[in-house]
């Protein structure tokens, strides 16, 4: 079980970072791993907040492929950083998070943006990887979140977020299936703590509509405490099932098109009608949150979702309800239409 030491969400928090570092580690050689909008936004902040005796480095990442992460790596050796920052959205978190796991260097998570639940979690989305899910990393020893620069993001990560969220009912119900159906460990701490932070999400989904602002700390925490669940089960389990394979084989099928968050949200509402879940119930609340629930919004066709539904369970070997219906072409379209996410 791997889990941060410390986690410190709050308004303006990125200027106590310094005094942050110093409480989880003794790091003297820090590596801030972020793109240059964010450096040139925050750099300054960041280098009054570090105490006198700490040498500050900078690498800008571009994409989350293995340049960058050799990149990242040659620059951690010729530095001899012994911590990493990784301040950004999923980009830059997932490059510094695999980094400084190859190079056996504590990494400390700086989300600038509420999309997805990378923030803490212990696996890092690299694409070119020849996978189209995440890889095995560690978690961070320690995650800043500052709700100041979080909700200055525009507001379709934030409910893209939301989605990734909502996201946790089917990999639940997926990873109970794989339990009953194969016998596959399950952990009911870890299971509980993902669904919790869906919970909270559909609870409150009607208050996320009206004032979003207000919603965005506990969305934030909800996506740490759902990394955390990962760290928990040592396993993505909890948070990915077979939404999130429909949203990796979209990722194959129509590059580019939609968020991450975005089509697991709508990958729930398919697999939740597969699991005999109330699919209207989710569909709803992630409509009140304003994330997309049909495929259009996203730009991505009927065709497309269809054949991201037969691809999806051939990604993963990983039991979930997509392998066990094994949907034809004839009732994946019928799944779209009756959901009617189209
Ligand atoms: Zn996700």
């Amino acid at each position: 079980m791997e889990l941060p030491r410390a986690i410190l969400v709050g308004r303006n928090v990125l200027e106590k970072l310094g005094e942050f570092i110093e409480k989880v580690c003794d790091a003297k050689r820090v590596l801030i791993v972020t793109d240059e909008k964010l450096k040139e936004l925050y750099g300054k902040k960041i280098e009054e907040s570090l105490k006198m005796n700490t040498v500050l480095f900078w690498e800008i990442v571009m994409n989350a492929d293995f340049v960058n992460v050799r990149r990242v790596e040659t620059k951690i050796k010729e530095e001899k950083a012994n911590l990493i920052v990784g301040m950004g959205g999923g980009t830059c978190i997932d490059v510094a998070k695999l980094s400084a796991y190859e190079s056996k260097t504590p990494f400390i998570s700086v989300p600038t943006n509420a999309a997805h639940d990378g923030i803490a979690s212990p696996f890092a989305s690299i694409k070119d990887s020849g996978k189209p899910y995440s890889i095995v990393s560690s978690s961070p020893i320690g995650v800043l979140a500052d709700i100041e620069i979080i909700s200055s993001a525009p507001i379709r990560y934030f409910r893209s977020g939301c989605g990734d969220l909502i996201a946790k009912v089917t990999a639940v119900k997926d990873w109970q299936l794989a339990r009953d159906e194969k016998g596959e460990y399950y952990g009911e701490y870890a299971a509980s703590l993902a669904l919790l932070s869906a919970d909270v999400i559909i609870r409150n989904s009607e208050k996320i509509k009206f004032a979003p602002k207000e919603k965005v700390r506990d969305v934030v925490e909800a996506l740490i405490s759902a990394g955390v669940a990962a760290g928990i089960a040592g396993s993505s389990r909890p948070c990915s099932g077979s939404e999130h394979l429909f949203s990796h084989a979209l990722d194959v099928i129509a590059p580019g098109k939609g968020l991450h968050g975005e089509k697991c949200g709508i990958g729930t509402i398919l697999m939740a009608k597969l699991h005999n879940l109330d699919y209207e119930g989710l569909k709803s609340a992630l409509e009140k949150i304003g994330a997309p629930t049909r495929l259009r919004e996203v730009g991505i066709s009927r065709e497309e979702a269809i054949n991201a539904l037969l691809l999806a369970p051939k990604l993963r070997e990983r039991y979930t309800i997509l392998h066990k219906v094994n949907l034809s072409r004839d009732s994946a379209q019928k799944l779209i239409v009756e959901t009617g996410i189209d």
